[in-house]
């Protein structure tokens, strides 16, 4: 579904993300593992378009969208994100931020556009918020109404990153749950996360990046119980 291939970006002299391979195929939950300011972040921003690249390929549904005479919106459009800070827009409700990206960007009817989005606001327990504007959530409900908003446009492949990095404790197992239960569903994802134990039961492969560098990766076992690199060892000594 999405490979990337030789993967650098820098921003000015400072060098961000390098030689970075991934592949992922179709059902996936890749998490992503390492310290603060490994390159997390920047490679999802990355395979979302959000960052231009200095080198390298990125293959998304047979496509080489780093190609810069593609067109960014309509390879983004097939892809979900949901960031640390539930960014959802404060001025229209949790209905209408479900629906603005499959009415302006997918051109769904209102009334289709909303039936989808009110059935996955119903499954994600925030069915009685759909008028709300997002200030009248609490954390936990506004990432789930984030989540629900990425989904709402079906795409291929989620990116999550750090989505309950800025939560409660009490409220992280609740948005946790819900990605256990789309993994469940065979939903295709990239997630950036510090909640170690999650990645073990849930990943299919854990990436460790080190400074911009995927150091290490393979399955769960592998990486929590057997690593090969000093540095993933170090890592998980202090995290675990
Ligand atoms: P964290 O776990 O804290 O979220 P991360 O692994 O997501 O960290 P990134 O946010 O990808 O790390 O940052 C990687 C490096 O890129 C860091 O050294 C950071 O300072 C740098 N960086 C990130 N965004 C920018 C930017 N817009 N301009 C300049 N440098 C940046
Ligand atoms: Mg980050």
């Amino acid at each position: 579904l999405l490979e990337v291939r030789d993967l650098r970006k820098c921003y000015g002299e400072n060098v961000v993300l390098a030689d970075v391979d991934l592949v992922v195929e179709p059902h996936d939950v890749v998490c992503l593992i390492g310290s603060s300011g490994s390159g997390k972040s920047t490679l999802l921003r990355c395979i979302n378009l959000l960052e231009d690249i200095e080198d390298g390929v990125i293959v998304f549904e047979g496509r080489d969208i780093s190609d810069p005479r593609i067109d960014r919106r309509e390879a983004r459009s097939r892809m979900g994100m949901v960031f640390q800070a539930y960014n959802l827009f404060p001025h229209l409700s949790v209905l209408d931020n479900c629906t603005l990206a499959p009415r302006h960007v997918h051109g769904l009817g209102r009334s289709e556009a909303e039936e989808r989005a009110r059935e996955l606001l119903a499954q994600f327990g925030l069915a009685e918020f759909a008028t709300s504007y997002p200030d009248r959530l609490s954390g936990g409900q506004q990432q789930r109404a984030a989540l629900v908003r990425a989904l709402c446009t079906q795409p291929r492949l989620l990116l999550l990153d750090e989505i309950t990095a800025a939560l409660d404790p009490e409220l992280v197992g609740d948005v946790l749950g819900i990605v256990r239960d789309l993994a469940a569903a065979g939903t295709t994802m990239v997630l950036a996360t510090h909640e170690m134990a999650f990645a073990r039961d849930v990943a299919s492969k854990v990436c460790f990046l080190d400074q911009g560098r995927i150091l290490e990766s393979g399955t769960p076992e592998a990486i929590f119980s057997a690593p090969t690199q000093e540095r993933t060892r170090q890592f998980l000594r202090r995290v675990l």
